[in-house]
């Protein structure tokens, strides 16, 4: 019998499968989400199998761990339009896209030294507006300054 799926994508009792990401982004996502391999989680990772959609992609599937719908954000912002699926007990429990937020607050520094948010005397949280979600791209609200989505990537690493 066929099911259609990828194998990969099978036999997963409890977890998380993120599927559709950009080729070449499931080492950063991995990195986001603070995974080295040693913590003792099951994980499959495929990178650039064909697919319809996007020509390429990475798919992440680990086992006994379960992402929060607050991560769906910085992972939206790495890999816009992923797929995050919850497994619970072999079923699909929850889909989720992870698409850029409107609005990104607190989450980024703006690059531009002279932006009021990186004065010290000024307790202004920072705040980005998406101008464009796929690749992500966000302009700050205070001084127009245009994060990239390779300046996302590296930012959200370099905290993670
Ligand atoms: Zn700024």
């Amino acid at each position: 019998m066929r099911s259609g799926k990828e194998p990969i994508l099978r036999k997963i009792k409890d977890g998380t499968i993120i599927d559709h990401i950009p080729a070449g982004q499931a080492l950063n996502l991995l990195r986001l989400m603070a995974i080295t391999g040693r913590e003792g989680f099951t994980l499959a990772l495929v990178m650039n199998v064909e697919s319809r959609k996007l020509g390429r992609k990475d798919i992440i599937k680990v086992e006994g761990l379960e992402l929060k719908p607050e991560d769906t954000d910085k992972i939206a912002l790495i890999a816009p339009m992923a797929t995050i699926n919850v497994v619970r007990n072999y079923e699909v429990v929850e889909k989720r896209k992870a698409v850029p937020p409107k609005v990104v607050e607190g989450a980024l520094k703006c690059r531009n030294p002279n932006c009021i948010t990186n004065k010290p005397n000024e307790p202004i949280k920072s705040k980005f507006r998406t101008i464009s979600y796929n690749p992500p791209k966000l302009v700050c609200e205070y001084c127009g300054h245009v994060m990239t989505h390779e300046d996302i990537v590296k930012q959200l690493l370099s905290e993670a």
